[in-house]
């Protein structure tokens, strides 16, 4: 066994990596001659690919991430595994705190992992200590978790994130390490900017996921759009198979939802709703429920599917299209979880498209006017909206879209989305849809 399964065993107790690219990126990492940059999705295991060259390195592993929470979750985590793990933030009791700071101090630190806000790495309060760590060379490795927080085209920016370029600049020598889940091509390139990655190794986990098939229904051109739904269902479930699957249906509003789960149960599959608008007790039933396979599909808001991980989800809807394509994207892919071919489908409507445009851009009017200026990345939520309206009105392979939006080459599709299946099929729906638009 080598020296780094030894240790994932003894410090983690796994037997093995997740998976190849978990195991590939440990290495590069400690392998220490380059920065790496880890783009794969939640619950891949990200954080071991620096805790591990972390205990495996002399030095100590600064670590970067967002909340306090999360930091204290990941710190009792390790506490519990007998890894020296702390953090210095605002809430440490200041005993604590200069306890911490004395072992930094001191000419062999006990610690491997220091956890830190961005906020308090560019305090003064803390710049003695990391720039003693500097010159005595103390620094294994800088880790920057959730990085897309430094991309103004990130979900969740944040401006005290853009100070760690400057933090990189004094750190010319430490290896850096930044991750973050999947994210856009853009704010991929942000990220290396802003942190001054130098040619960073990436390890990214391809978007591409053959099992799913994708398309997209005009609503408004269907006589009878429930029933329409309800055959695409029956057809994903698999009629009448022993092997029970199941469905999730994504609406916008609580009324949809309860409308969309009457008319399905009422014509024969049964549906159950969950949005915020009930009581906790039905949503919490509604939701076991579907876990149990005791009802096959779930007709939820988008709020629906966070930490849900169901293996048998044979379809993912979206009765109204999704606010961006990095969404669709994470809430589509709960389909197939399992490898097993499933479906993907956006009953798309202009209307519904006009309906959401103008609620983003009323969104953005009023955070601007709350605080009362502009900034660039106040265009970002346009730009995501727009990058899913084209997905859905375009002439091409919408699996090449979504790869191509993650930064990833062109995959092969194969005829897993209605255009490479029949591309005559999409053209003649875009042009009834013109149509109907026109008249
Ligand atoms: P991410 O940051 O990518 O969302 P985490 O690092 O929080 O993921 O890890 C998610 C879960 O996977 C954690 O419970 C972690 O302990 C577990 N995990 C990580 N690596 C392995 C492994 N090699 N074998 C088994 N479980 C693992
Ligand atoms: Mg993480
Ligand atoms: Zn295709």
């Amino acid at each position: 066994m080598s020296a780094i399964h030894r240790a994932l065993k003894e410090h983690f107790g796994f037997d093995r990596f997740r998976s190849q690219q978990q195991e590939d990126a440990v290495k590069a990492v400690l392998k220490g001659d380059r920065d790496v940059f880890v783009c794969m999705p939640t619950g891949a295991g990200k954080s071991l690919v620096y805790q591990l060259p972390a205990l495996l390195s002399s030095g100590i592993t600064l670590v970067i991430s967002p909340l306090i929470a999360l930091i204290q979750d990941q710190v009792e985590h390790l506490k519990a595994l007998n890894v020296p793990a702390r953090s210095i933030n605002s809430k440490l009791p200041s005993a604590e705190r200069r306890q911490i700071l004395a072992d930094l101090e001191s000419e062999s630190p006990r610690l491997k992992l220091l956890y830190i806000t961005p906020e308090m790495v560019a305090s003064p309060s803390f710049q003695p200590c990391l720039s003693s760590l500097c010159s005595r060379g103390l620094l294994a490795y800088l880790a920057v978790d959730e990085a897309h927080c430094v991309s103004q085209w990130g979900h969740d920016f944040r401006p005290d994130y853009l100070k760690l370029g400057d933090l990189r600049s004094r750190l010319r020598d430490v290896p850096c390490v930044a991750l973050t889940a999947t994210a856009p091509q853009r704010v991929q390139e942000d990220i290396e900017r802003s942190l001054k990655l130098r040619s960073p190794l990436l390890f990214a986990t391809p978007v591409f996921r053959k099992n799913l098939k994708y398309d997209v229904i005009f609503r408004d051109l269907l006589p009878e759009p429930y029933v329409h739904l309800l055959a695409f269902a029956k057809e994903a479930l698999g009629g009448n198979t022993a092997e029970k699957g199941c469905g999730i249906v994504y609406c916008r509003t609580r009324e949809s939802c309860e409308e969309v789960a009457h008319k399905l149960t009422k014509l024969g599959i049964s549906a159950k709703p969950y949005h915020a608008g009930l009581k906790a007790g039905d949503r919490t039933e509604s939701q076991a429920d579907w876990m149990a396979d005791k009802v096959p599909v779930i007709v939820a808001t988008i709020s629906f599917g966070m930490g849900v991980d169901k293996a048998n989800v044979r379809f993912v809807v979206h009765w109204n299209v999704a606010k961006s394509l990095a969404s669709y994207y994470q809430e589509s892919g709960r389909a197939g979880r399992d490898g097993l071919p499933s479906s993907c489908r956006i009953y798309y409507s202009p209307k519904d498209r006009d309906q959401l445009g103008f609620l983003i851009r009323k969104e953005i009017s009023r955070k601007q006017e709350k605080r009362g200026s502009q900034k660039e990345q106040d265009k970002a939520p346009i730009q995501d909206f727009e990058a899913m309206v084209a997905f859905c009105e375009q002439e091409g392979c919408r699996h090449a879209t979504i790869s191509q939006f993650f930064g990833n080459q062109k995959p092969n599709c194969a005829g897993a989305c209605d255009f490479c299946r029949d591309p005559k099929l999409v053209r003649a729906q875009l042009a009834r849809a013109a149509v109907l638009s026109t008249s």
